[in-house]
């Protein structure tokens, strides 16, 4: 027998070697194997197994890691559709789908030493007293890890070993697997009463999970044939990337912020375990809270139903990931909730995908493969016969379209759980607060009575602004002097701690001068301009001296436990007003805060993006949505330069539909998402030339291959650029763009990689193409 290997030094090709004798019946399509190549010993992955090859002298594979198939046949068909679409070598797409640690040669599994009591065949004997007091605490628990006893039982390792010379117990090596939530005490949950949308809504994804029940599964064979690795992929206008099946079992779940969307996902899971199946669950990393899980977890941890819950996230240890994504590939744990790359966890059979927040921008991996996790999660819902439930309080322009066009079904939750109310919305003019106070102040006076009041009555706030630091930048005014990096096209940003002045792309460093650098100006007056978090926080204490303050953003947010012990204290209300970045925009719900304040609403509308107003929109509904969440109403002050501009306004009247409609009109005239696809292409070097050179000739091979006469395939292509990007450098490396943009994204793809590959290119210019991009920066 031969196995075909993938290896995971990218060669994009695909190796024959010999199953020997040793391996035969282990080695099977997804088996991580590790085989020699020239020299070297390299790790891969079984793609297919065959009886032949066409190959002569093939050498036999070395060794089988890990007990079962790592890749299952499903997901490896994942990786590969992956590959394609997202125009990656197949070996990188692989190679994303598994834990770095469920990856490695060696078991990750952490072996510990066991106490188990044994059966007692006669007596029991008399005991001295300090073994007698440990044999107390092993009989009561049976078994437990050595460590565990000797810690409680404040003894040592040879007290417990007398005990095992007598025969009372058995000390031996077990796995012992690492749970990162051992500690936490959680209750179980029951179904909460849903109200008539949810119940609507909830009814409408149990239909559906019950018909792709009763659907024939897709026969998946031990051999993945050709067809398999070109899965047919049909597009249209900003269809999914894939349609393999009819779209009602994809649903956009549009519910208002504090709308109960949570509760449905709960019941909706419940019924797939009820149908034997499991489910993913994606969150977006920042809102993977130990609160979130612990919804999940406390549902599912006692009943009929009970299972284990799984969680995949950056902060859990290598050990901990590793035992998770066992646990699930195991089938011991059916329920799965993790940020993006929780997509890809071996969860079989498969009944219910559901992707919260579903607009979050961080479900796009921002390097190879540049897959976006939503729509990934779409593709892999058609590939296995299951729902997927793209939940949002503000649904990406993408899903909205698609739902209109009837690719998605639309569930709507319109209002708030409990008859709370929508927080109400003030935009303050802060041109007019500028002439007032000769100057912008970072307060306006109507924000600064709102704070005021709700001190006074004990109620907390939340400020926002979404731009840490002190100050944005370091300005002469007498010779227009600004300090930049060196290494990025970007000004640095003055952080007070430490006096220093930081970039935040690449990090550099730099003492603060206390002149101009300017050798012909040297003015002592140099100025720092533009607020950061940190001013806020200063100016606030300032003006409430004795209110208790904490700041939340990447500056004081060390440490991993730093974010639940800064929420927990706000929870018991140990501290009145929270200042924050994104940290804090989503998904908290605390009852006693009643004021959102938004230092800066347009900081996201200046961004060189055709999706500032998006963002904006989305961040501001979000934000704002913190506020009211118990029995008083909220109310939120949104301060902006520019009050009038339509994301604004909508955010202010909770408009999402006015919002679509508006902002639809510009994408379709300009033939941007939703409407079309994009592809961006990068070049990036050292030498500005040399990538703008290169950026040329890639234009010039592009209009041959895709702008040709009788190719009717593009006739919507539109090809835009080069133009340098709008960071123009970054960590050294000038970035020059390509941007093209069509309905026939899946076709063009498959283009554009072949063409990368045969395309000549400088030494140092590099090339990387991103599909669907949602950072254009
Ligand atoms: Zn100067
Ligand atoms: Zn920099």
């Amino acid at each position: 027998m031969i196995a075909r290997v993938s290896l995971e030094i990218a060669l994009r090709k695909e190796f024959d070697y010999v199953i020997p004798p040793g391996l035969v019946g282990q080695v099977d399509v997804g088996s991580r194997v590790q085989v020699p190549f020239g020299p070297r010993k390299v790790l891969g992955v079984v793609t297919a197994v065959a009886e032949e090859s066409a190959h002569a002298n093939l050498k036999p594979i070395l060794k089988i890691i890990g007990a079962q198939t790592l890749v299952t046949p499903k997901v490896l068909k994942l990786a590969r559709w992956m590959a394609d679409y997202y125009c990656c070598a197949p070996e990188i797409a692989l190679k994303s789908v598994l834990p770095e640690v469920v990856r490695q040669e060696e078991s990750g599994w952490r072996e510990r030493l066991f106490v188990r009591a044994l059966p007692m065949p006669g007596d029991f004997p008399k005991l001295p007293k300090r073994q007698q007091e440990v044999w107390n605490i092993i009989e009561e628990r049976r078994e437990m890890p050595l460590q565990e006893l000797v810690e409680s039982a404040e003894t040592t390792a040879a007290t417990v070993r007398k005990l095992e010379d007598r025969g009372l117990i058995e000390i031996s090596s077990q796995i012992s697997e690492r749970d990162p939530y051992a500690r936490e005490e959680i209750l179980p949950t029951q179904p909460i009463v849903l109200n008539a949308s949810q119940a609507t809504a909830l009814k409408q994804i149990i239909r559906a999970m019950d018909v792709c029940s009763t659907r024939v599964p897709r026969v998946e064979s031990g051999t993945v044939s050709k067809e398999d690795r070109g899965l047919k992929i049909e597009d249209g206008k900003g269809a999914a990337p894939a349609i393999l099946h009819p779209p009602s079992s994809t649903f956009l779940l549009h519910g208002v912020t504090g709308s109960g969307k949570t509760e449905i996902y709960l019941q909706a899971i419940a019924h797939a375990l009820e149908q034997g199946k499991g489910a993913i669950v994606l969150v977006p990393e920042i809102s993977l809270t130990p609160q979130t899980v612990e919804r999940f977890k406390a549902r599912f941890s006692s009943g009929k139903l009970q299972t284990l819950v799984a969680v995949l996230h950056s902060h859990l240890s290598a050990g901990e990931r590793h035992d998770e994504w066992h646990k699930i590939r195991q089938g011991r744990a059916r329920i799965v909730i993790g940020a993006r790359s929780a997509i890809f966890a071996p969860v079989e059979p498969l009944g219910l995908i559901i992707v919260d927040e579903e607009h979050e921008h961080t479900y796009k991996q921002e390097e190879a493969p540049r897959y976006h996790a939503r729509d990934v999660a779409i593709v892999r819902g058609q590939m296995e016969n299951a729902v997927v439930v793209l939940g949002s309080a503000t649904p990406s322009l993408e899903s909205f379209y698609n739902a209109s066009k009837g690719k998605y079904t639309l569930l709507e939750l319109p209002e708030r759980v409990d008859d709370q109310k929508m927080p109400h919305v003030r935009v303050v003019d802060m041109r007019q607060a500028a002439v007032k106070e000769k100057g912008p102040p970072i307060f306006s006076r109507q924000l600064k009575d709102a704070i005021s009041d709700r001190l006074e009555r004990g109620e907390q706030t939340i400020l926002f602004l979404n731009r840490r630091g002190y100050s944005t930048s370091l300005t002469c005014e007498k010779c227009g002097y600004v300090a930049e990096c060196p290494n990025c096209s970007i000004s640095l940003t003055y952080h007070r701690t430490g006096t220093k002045l930081l970039c935040h792309i690449c990090g550099h460093l730099e003492q603060v001068p206390s002149v101009c650098p300017n050798e012909k100006c040297k003015n002592p007056a140099i100025r720092y301009s533009g607020t950061g978090t940190q001013k806020v926080e200063e100016v606030l204490a300032k003006l409430f001296p004795h209110a208790r303050v904490k700041r939340m953003d990447a500056d004081v947010m060390k440490r991993k436990d730093d974010y639940r012990r800064v929420l927990g204290d706000f929870r018991v209300g140990k501290i009145d007003i929270l200042i924050g970045t994104q940290m804090i925009a989503k998904g908290l719900h605390f009852p006693n805060v009643t004021l959102v304040g938004i230092i800066y609403a347009d900081l996201a509308l200046h961004q060189p993006d055709f999706r500032a107003g998006e963002r904006t929109f989305q961040l501001l509904t979000q934000v704002s949505g913190r506020a009211g969440r118990g029995d008083v109403e909220g109310e939120v002050f949104v301060q902006s330069f520019t009050p009038f501009h339509p994301a604004i306004q909508f955010a202010r009247r909770h408009d999402f539909n006015g919002f679509y409609e508006q902002e639809m009109e510009f994408r379709e005239q300009l033939k941007y998402p939703p409407v079309s696809r994009v592809a961006l292409l990068t070049l990036k070097g050292r030498n500005e030339e040399k990538v703008k050179f290169s950026a040329d000739h890639l234009k010039r091979e592009l209009e041959k291959r895709l702008v040709t006469p009788k190719d009717s395939r593009y006739k919507d292509l539109i090809i835009a650029g080069p133009a340098p990007a709008p960071l123009l450098k970054a960590e050294s490396f000038y970035r020059h763009q390509i941007m093209l943009r069509t309905t026939k994204m899946s076709a063009l793809s498959r283009e554009l990689s072949l063409m990368a590959q045969a395309l000549a290119l400088p030494e140092d210019v590099t090339l990387t193409i991103d599909i669907d991009p949602v950072n254009l920066g």
